[in-house]
């Protein structure tokens, strides 16, 4: 029997180009993908969901986070990057168990798919064992949602001393043949490698040789900070490791030359707005990637210190950029007509933008006929969007995962009606709660309610 359900009169954002909106618009969802779109569709043995009325558009791509510290969510709001880095990356990190991993990544998974994220790089970068890494990919299959498991190394690999002398795991091969012998499934493979910034060069090539052996996109951190300004995509460039399989997440403090380099390339880049402009990255690189013809996409990173939704993180970086835009003028007193940075292409990067870094631009991140249907559906009964007179703007700018009504994943609707489909709701809370417990627990001077700070020595 065909599965088919037909979404009936949405004002449909399809993302597949700039400012597309179309109104009062049907989407028929065949075996998971999208079948058709049109007008007044006919369809008649198939579930019909009436969306009259309410802003329909593709499911957001998170293109980095580091789920597993969604249990320590909030902890950093209030941390410098040193704090964070003795606190959390190098200090709760350690006490980590396979139950605590498996909690943060099912928890940060639903809670990203509850706010209409339908995609999620999982930058998994605290496997201690590779019952940690069994635990992390375990909940990203339970969530139900679209996620690449882009496998990061653990303590060994990003505590002292740095840059590092130490090789990516060699269980990333067994996770691979394990896992993801194929490219199919809802949760795919990619390596999280730590790059020229934080790795002696010959441990460099060794991880890139690595990911390449393995077939597998890479996703590294890049120009943040001043750690960002050593020139690691002239590193990258002189060694050869340039490709257009690679995500460089932050890029605030690459020189110009660099970020032609990405260009050319064909890579792709991740601003984390948020964390990038508190714990100091620099500049988040939204503007100066358009500049030099690199599409930004967006990512969320931690959970320790910021919200997990993408519309905060929509709403950072327009804001930031627009003050970057305008404050020139400011100081001359130029006349600005018109803004450069829309409302509508902000919705794309947090979309098949991100999709495209994610390798993943042919099966999701827009609204098109072929596609998976990874759709989300908003709520119409908001006053916060009442009258709706301009959908990229109430989604950018007044928009909240409150508003995340029905969610579908390849067709699976895995929110309805504002609640998670097949969710416990109290055995997550106490998953977290248990994990929280033991990890903050263990970690010396540490306490809940935002008071502490780590301890720098
Ligand atoms: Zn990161």
């Amino acid at each position: 029997m065909t599965d088919r359900i037909l979404l009936r009169k949405g004002t449909v954002i399809t993302a597949a180009a700039e400012g597309e909106v179309l109104p009062e618009t049907d989407i028929l969802i065949e075996d998971g993908k999208i079948a058709a779109i049109g007008r007044d569709l006919a369809a008649a043995d198939a579930e019909i969901v009436d969306l009259t009325g309410r802003i329909v558009l593709p499911g957001f791509v998170d293109t980095h986070r580091h789920t597993w510290q969604s249990v320590v969510r909030d902890i950093a709001s209030d941390w410098s990057l040193t704090e964070y880095l003795a606190g959390l990356h190098t200090g709760i990190s350690k006490y980590y168990r396979p139950e605590d991993t498996y909690a943060g990544n099912y928890l940060g998974a639903l809670e990203a798919l509850d706010s209409g994220i339908t995609t999620l790089v999982d930058w998994s970068h605290n496997l201690a064992t590779p019952e940690h890494a069994d635990a992390a990919i375990a909940a990203l299959k339970d969530s139900g949602m679209r996620a690449v498991f882009a496998h990061g190394g653990g303590n060994k690999q990003w505590g002292a001393p740095l840059p590092s002398p130490n090789n990516h795991p060699e269980d990333a091969r067994r996770i691979r043949e394990q896992y993801f012998s194929d490219n199919t499934g809802l949760v795919t493979m990619a390596m999280a490698l730590r790059g020229p910034q934080f790795t002696l060069p010959e441990v460099n090539r060794h991880d890139f040789a690595l990911a390449n052996d393995l077939d597998l996109r890479i996703t590294v951190h890049v120009g943040d900070g001043y750690w960002g300004k050593s020139g690691p995509i002239y590193k990258l460039r002189d060694d050869g490791l340039l490709s257009d399989r690679i995500t460089y997440v932050h890029c605030d403090t690459l020189a110009d030359e660099e970020l032609d380099i990405i260009a050319a390339s064909g890579g792709s880049a991740s601003v984390a707005p948020d964390v990038e402009m508190q714990m100091g990255h620099g500049t988040p690189a939204t503007g100066r990637l358009l500049q030099h013809g690199i599409r930004p996409t967006f990512s969320i990173d931690v959970c320790s210190s910021n919200g997990g939704d993408m519309f905060g993180t929509m709403r950072t970086a327009i804001g930031m950029q627009r003050w970057a835009d305008n404050a020139p003028a400011v100081e001359t007193g130029e006349v600005i007509e018109r803004i450069g940075l829309t409302c509508a292409e902000v919705v794309r990067f947090a979309t098949i933008d991100g999709a495209n870094a994610a390798g993943l631009g042919e099966v999701t991140g827009s609204i098109e006929v072929g596609k998976d249907a990874d759709i989300v559906a908003l709520d119409d009964r908001s006053l916060a969007i009442t009258p709706m007179n301009n959908p990229f703007g109430a989604v950018v700018y007044a928009a909240h995962p409150g508003l995340v009504r029905d969610v579908w994943v390849a067709g699976n609707r895995v929110k309805r009606d504002g609640a998670l489909v097949g969710v416990d709701y109290d055995r997550i809370k106490q998953l977290a709660v248990t994990a929280r417990d033991h990890v903050m627990g263990e970690m010396p001077g540490a306490s809940l309610g935002g008071e502490w700070h780590p301890d720098l020595g």
